[in-house]
């Protein structure tokens, strides 16, 4: 049997060597847009940081692949599949027939369509190849601008800081990460990022990106200009469903899959942040890797459904500690605040059911709540479970 899987991303990498693990004849290849071995896309903020180097990106080396049956491929985009003869085209032309093809083309980095947006200087940070421009950029000093104060654009500006820069970040919301965190908490950590050198200006509103060979300044609503070497916008990502679309597939949002994660074509499958599965697309690593093996296991015959569970997330940035997961600040929801010295925690409840939990200074609770949300268990005591783990005697 031959496989196929697009996209050598953590999803594509994951499912190329749970299929080649469950199907020891079958021939898998693992084609890549990236030149590189597959790295861990999410320790690239350490690396921007300086406290990674970068050989430790690389999850897996080709030898380590050769060993478990993939046939790696990098630098290898695929520009079509033509569905009818189960052939998948490269962009330089070459055939690669498939019984089975995965799409696990991940997420494009969206581009604020600005005046000035394309200018040199201004990234859209998702690969490693952005990462090294930004730490060549870092070099040289001066002042960086980042457009967007949520999680990755944080751990950009401290990155750039890190690497010696003068980081302003603008951020259209009043406080940051205000996906993950509620107010008092993004308050508390916009305080923390300020005392340790970052600007942060918020609300503030981006109407154009000034420069004639490479990018100048920021220009702000109301007029003020902001200088700035480099200018990284982190503004969220779209699922790229660039090959889907030129295939031929059903694509909404994301490539349209079912929970097996099944594509419109019987011999296609889509996982990771390129997939919309029955109706939801994802944009974090831990469900893209819980789908490679829903689909690993659908090519292999068996019967298994991927099922989105509560989300949660962690600042990568050296010295601050927030950890927010599940619903943040729902309506209908009541909340429980637990304040000490510089430790925050609050905790949305409905009932006796916790369904949200932001946690600023002290994170060592955090799989505690996350396991508490993710079982949906009734709770006997909000103040006991406010407290932690060990004072709540009904959830041990
Ligand atoms: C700096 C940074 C920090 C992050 N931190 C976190 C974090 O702390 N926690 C977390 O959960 N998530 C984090 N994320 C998100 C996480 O990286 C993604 O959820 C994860 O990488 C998704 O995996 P994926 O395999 O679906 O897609 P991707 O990782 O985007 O991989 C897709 C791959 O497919 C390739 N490709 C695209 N089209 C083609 C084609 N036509 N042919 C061949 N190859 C193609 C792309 O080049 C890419 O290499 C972070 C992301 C970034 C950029």
């Amino acid at each position: 049997m031959k496989v196929l899987v697009v996209g050598a991303g953590p999803a594509g990498t994951r499912c190329a060597l749970r299929v080649a693990g469950r199907l020891p004849g079958a021939e898998v290849v693992l084609a890549g847009a990236e030149p590189a071995l597959p790295y861990d896309r999410v320790a690239l903020s350490k690396y921007l940081a300086g406290d990674v180097e970068q050989a430790a990106l690389v999850t897996h080396s080709l030898a380590e692949l050769r060993a478990a049956g993939v046939r790696y491929r990098p630098g290898t985009p695929v520009a079509a599949l033509d569905l009818a003869a189960r052939v998948a085209v490269t962009a330089r032309g070459e055939r690669i027939g498939y019984d089975w093809c995965v799409l696990a083309t991940g997420s494009k980095s969206f581009r604020l369509p600005l005046p000035g947006a394309e200018l040199p200087g201004v990234i859209a940070w998702r690969d490693l190849a952005e990462t090294r421009q930004m730490i060549e950029a870092a070099r040289a000093g001066g002042p960086a601008v980042v457009i967007g104060g949520g999680l990755l654009g944080l751990e950009t500006a401290a990155g750039l800081a890190a690497r010696g820069m003068k980081v302003t970040v603008l951020h259209a919301v009043g406080w940051p990460m205000e996906r993950q965190l509620d107010y008092d908490a993004g308050t508390l950590l916009a305080g923390r990022l300020r005392a340790r050198g970052l600007t942060l200006r918020m609300p503030a509103e981006t109407v154009a990106i000034e420069g004639v060979d490479r990018v100048e300044a920021v220009r702000l609503a109301g007029g003020e200009r902001i200088p700035a070497r480099l200018v990284v916008m982190s503004v969220g990502v779209r699922p790229n469903i660039d090959l889907a679309r030129a295939s031929g597939l059903s694509i909404a949002r994301g490539i349209v899959a079912d929970a097996a994660l099944r594509t419109s074509d019987p011999h296609v499958l889509a996982v990771g942040e390129c997939a919309e599965v029955e109706g939801r697309t994802i944009g974090l690593v831990a469900p893209a890797l819980e789908q490679a093996e829903i689909a690993a296991a659908t090519i292999a015959g068996e019967a298994m459904a991927w099922a989105p569970r509560a989300d949660s997330a962690a600042l990568k940035v050296s010295g601050t500690q927030v950890w927010s997961g599940g619903e943040v600040a729902p309506a209908g929801a009541e909340a429980v605040t637990l304040r000490a010295g510089e430790s925050y925690r609050r905790l949305w409840w409905r009932d006796d059911r916790l369904v949200g939990a932001v946690l600023y200074g002290d994170t060592a609770e955090a799989g505690f709540y996350q396991g508490l949300i993710a079982s949906g268990r009734a709770v006997a005591s909000r103040a006991d479970a406010a407290l932690g783990q060990a004072f709540l005697q009904d959830a041990a």
